[in-house]
């Protein structure tokens, strides 16, 4: 990691909240969870992976829109889709390529239009990430999507913040918010989003860079991540998906990210392994969601467990569940039956994910506990 950062800088305006700040830090008063039950009393599936407290990093809000809601905000928003109902909706998440997957995608989102259907969305992903073993959650918002068809700053960012500044007394999870920028827009559409997040003063945490990546090396948004930084934002971008290894070091030595999410072709460079490992940089891996975009072929083919092997910081995230085929316990009942994860294996990447975070000290060492006891 590069730490020349200018501490002598001017602070900017009032951020949000500072990035050890997130919504609630106590730990949830919860019934016995499955982990509590004994052997005999878990169904053959339940006991194939036991849920084990983790923190969900890489996750896209605008990904968890399940096809049942998706129908629902249509029919409160008088909005006409473009079919005839749940089953055809279903049959489009069969994706071809990333492409195929983006056309669904921000078609979807038009459902999207108050305040109260982004709330209503990011409560059911904490609901269901709650129920997967997700304690803590880093997520991200693209607002660029959201501007762009007409919806507010305001009505997005204040919709999906409504609902995490309770996720703590509604779901024991504690969370904060990432704003992603699109990358195959501008870094002057960008910069502008940026300006508009500080001066309304908007609950972030941190930044990060998503879409489609090859074509759009991170050394295009160096500005875009040079001012979040000032502004005392943490830093992470998407890397190393579809694009080469050298995006994953333009990322770090360019915008200086602190994590890099997805990272996988990392492995394709000795050199840059090395370095990742010495400097234990956090790689965000979501399996599913490589296997559906055909970032690999199959999850058998997966370089999760050469990650692991070769000493990486490497986590286990969902990215769009409601598109890729599940959320974190699926993506961890997936990667037992492949490469029958060990315990040993699970625990540490669910270590990763909480060493890797952007919570708190305090809240990582109550997330550790909660690990260490189950
Ligand atoms: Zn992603």
């Amino acid at each position: 990691m590069d730490n020349n950062r200018d501490t002598t800088a001017e602070p900017l305006p009032q951020t949000g909240l500072p990035a050890t700040e997130v919504h609630g830090t106590e730990l949830p008063q919860t019934e016995p969870s499955e982990a509590d039950l004994p052997e005999s009393e878990l169904s053959d599936a339940e006991a194939a992976v036991r849920i084990v407290p983790v923190a969900e990093l890489h996750l896209h809000i605008e990904g968890t829109l399940q096809p049942e809601l998706i129908l629902e905000l249509a029919a409160r928003n008088g909005i006409t889709l473009p079919y005839s109902g749940l089953e055809e909706l279903r049959g489009l998440y069969e994706f071809t390529d990333l492409q195929s997957f983006l056309d669904l995608y921000y078609a979807n989102m038009a459902v999207l239009q108050t305040e109260r259907d982004f709330a209503d969305m990011t409560r059911a992903y904490l609901a269901r990430a709650a129920a997967a073993g997700v304690r803590h959650a880093e997520i991200m918002m693209d607002p660029q999507a959201h501007l762009t068809r007409g919806v507010s700053l305001e009505t997005c960012v204040n919709g999906v913040a409504s609902a995490l500044a309770t996720s703590q007394e509604d779901f024991g999870m504690s969370t904060l918010l990432i704003a992603a920028f699109l990358r195959d827009q501008s870094e002057e559409s960008a910069l502008e989003v940026l300006d508009g997040l500080l001066a309304m003063n908007a609950p972030i945490a941190a930044i990060g860079l998503d879409s489609a990546e090859v074509g759009n090396p991170p050394a295009k948004f160096e500005r875009l991540f040079a001012k979040a930084r000032e502004a005392g934002l943490r830093l992470t971008a998407h890397a190393g998906e579809e694009g080469p290894p050298s995006y994953i070091i333009e990322a770090l030595d360019i915008l200086e990210v602190e994590r890099i999410d997805h990272g996988i072709r990392c492995m394709e460079d000795p050199d840059l392994v090395e370095r990742l490992v010495a400097d234990r940089i956090p790689l965000t891996v979501c399996p599913l969601s490589n296997v559906r975009l055909r970032a690999v072929d199959t999850l058998a083919d997966h370089p999760l467990p050469a990650m692991l092997a070769a000493g990486l910081n490497v986590s286990v995230n969902s990215d769009d569940p409601a598109y890729f085929g599940g959320y974190v316990d699926d993506n961890f009942s997936q990667l037992k039956a492949v490469f029958d994860l060990s315990d040993f294996d699970r625990s540490r990447l669910a270590a990763n994910s909480i060493h890797s975070s952007f919570a708190s000290e305090e809240r990582k060492a109550e997330l550790l506990d909660e690990l260490n006891r189950g």
